[in-house]
């Protein structure tokens, strides 16, 4: 029988450790503001960005949201996070992608201090993460890492495949399974042999965006199985990037999509939130 790895167990566990350092700050007189930016009114932002506030909420943490119209410039946009920069109450900021195709979203993202960048997008940030110093980790494949540990899943010398290569994704989950001493093989759209390779990895991280896409065929009998994808299919039901029913029973563990990977990401930002009062206090 595989294992459920419970990422709404997890989360709840790494959002309650936030609280209890919140309300430590807060007796020190230091409330931790995380400052969300939406541009437009994309429904699944509008539904990531409730959620980034309701966590907020939750962890005892305040939070500014900002809605911005569709038709917002590039220059306003960088004149709102360059206010929130230089506003002392403001610890994290978040400019939820994607952005209206008019602005560049790299520009954007280059443009919040490191200090303040709790999506771990700034080059700065992710310069730090490949010479192994410190800086903020992209919340998705940090919470991926969270989850195999509190997990008892080990990563050192374990053959771990990520296929996908985002920034977001990919290439940083690469390089945190390689400082956990993991042997690492990157997969994209290019790779010849997908499947021989998936089916050497002892841990699979699934992140390519593609529905239901890993079969059993892809998989080593009782290997990890991570499902980064989300996807919201006819029937409205969501599913991931593995086909959880056909993959389950050969796998020594396994990530539901929801309850997975998606609540970590969100746990983990209020980990960033917290590391950046941390950081700029000490
Ligand atoms: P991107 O579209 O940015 O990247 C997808 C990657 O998958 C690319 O590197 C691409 O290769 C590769 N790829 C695509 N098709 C194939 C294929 N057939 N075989 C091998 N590789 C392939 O996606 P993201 O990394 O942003 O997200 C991946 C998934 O994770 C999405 O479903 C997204 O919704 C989900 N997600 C979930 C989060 C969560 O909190 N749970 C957070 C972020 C993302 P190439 O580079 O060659 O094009």
């Amino acid at each position: 029988m595989a294992k459920i790895i419970d990422g709404k167990k997890i989360s709840t566990e790494i959002k309650e450790e936030c609280k209890t350092v919140v309300t430590q700050l807060k007796e020190k007189g230091k409330e931790v503001c995380l400052a969300v930016v939406q541009v437009g009114a994309d429904p699944a932002s509008s539904v990531y960005v409730r959620n980034k506030t309701r966590a907020c909420e939750y962890v005892g943490m305040l939070s500014r949201t900002y809605e911005l119209p569709e038709e917002t410039t590039q220059e306003e946009l960088l004149t709102l996070v360059n206010e929130l920069n230089y506003d002392d109450g403001v610890d994290g900021i978040l400019v939820q992608l994607p952005l209206p195709k008019h602005i560049n979203e790299d520009v954007i993202t280059q443009s919040i201090l490191p200090e303040k960048d709790v999506d771990g997008f700034h080059n700065q940030n992710v310069g730090a993460l490949v010479t192994g110093q410190e800086g903020f980790i992209s919340c998705t494949p940090a919470g991926i890492i969270e989850l195999l540990k509190r997990s008892n899943i080990e990563i050192e010398g374990k053959h771990c495949v990520v296929v996908g290569r985002s920034n977001i994704v990919g290439k940083p989950m690469a390089l945190l399974l390689l400082k956990e001493n993991g042997t690492v093989t990157i997969c994209h759209s290019k790779t010849k042999n997908l499947k021989e390779i998936t089916k050497q990895a002892d841990i699979l991280i699934a992140a390519i965006g593609k529905p239901k896409f890993f079969d059993d065929s892809y998989i080593r009998e009782g290997a990890v199985v991570i499902d980064v994808g989300i996807h919201r299919s006819g029937n409205n039901k969501l599913c991931g990037d593995v086909d959880f029913e056909k993959v389950e029973s050969k796998v020594s563990a396994i990530t539901p999509v929801p309850g997975g990977v998606g609540p970590m990401t969100i746990a983990m930002l209020m980990y960033n939130c917290i590391k950046a009062v941390q950081r700029r206090v000490q």
